[in-house]
């Protein structure tokens, strides 16, 4: 069995497609009792605090509609990502462990939150979901809202290029997990 030694304080950013299982395995953390659900955070959760719910579901939407509200969705994801980047400095600054449940697929994102770890002087890991595609489509189409083939095989290539140049990214640490569920996650206690 695999251990990941988690930082006492910091960022941990799980890395991976729709249906890689992100929101899966945090849930599983929290039922084992590794971490507590104010642990970590999510884009669609800030998505909501800043602009409601009616932004959430937007990628459920007929086509039609969708396109509608896309430059609104836009707009409020910016402000959903400003207002969840604030909250994860101010965690950091307390010294506290925070999980971040995003694709986190682009360099610039992953970078982002390397700079706020950075600022505040606190390690930040990236803890990669590495799922065969045909997996990801299989359980996307189980979904209650699927988030389309389409859109997951792009996410797959865009996650390729992730995973050869994860590792010149600047996390103190990264590990690529191809079976999540065999992992288990130990915390360090209070080094102060
Ligand atoms: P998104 O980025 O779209 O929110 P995600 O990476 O957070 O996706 P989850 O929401 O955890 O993914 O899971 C997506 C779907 O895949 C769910 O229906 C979930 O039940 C299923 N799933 C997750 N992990 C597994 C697994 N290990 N085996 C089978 N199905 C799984």
């Amino acid at each position: 069995q695999r251990e990941i030694r988690l930082p006492y304080a910091g960022i941990v950013v799980l890395v991976g497609p729709s249906n890689s299982g992100k929101s899966t395995m945090l849930d599983r953390l929290v039922a084992e009792s590794v971490i507590r659900r104010t642990e970590a955070v999510s884009s669609d959760q800030f998505r909501m605090l800043v602009g409601d719910d009616e932004y959430v579901d937007w990628k459920h939407r007929p086509r039609s509609e969708a396109d509608v509200i896309y430059a609104e969705y836009q707009q409020v994801s910016a402000k959903a990502f400003e207002a969840m980047e604030a909250m994860l400095a101010t965690r950091c600054r307390l010294n506290k462990l925070t999980w971040v449940d995003a694709t986190h697929l682009y360099p610039e994102d992953r970078e982002r939150l390397i700079q706020v770890a950075r600022k505040a002087h606190v390690p930040v890991i990236a803890v990669v979901l590495d799922i065969p595609e045909k997996e990801l489509l299989e359980r996307d189409a189980q979904r209650e809202y699927p988030r389309g083939r389409q859109r997951v095989k792009q996410q797959v290539q865009q996650f390729k290029r992730t995973l050869r140049s994860i590792r010149e990214d600047g996390f103190d640490a990264s590990y690529v997990l191809k079976q999540p569920d065999e992992i288990t996650f130990v915390r360090t206690s209070n080094p102060l």
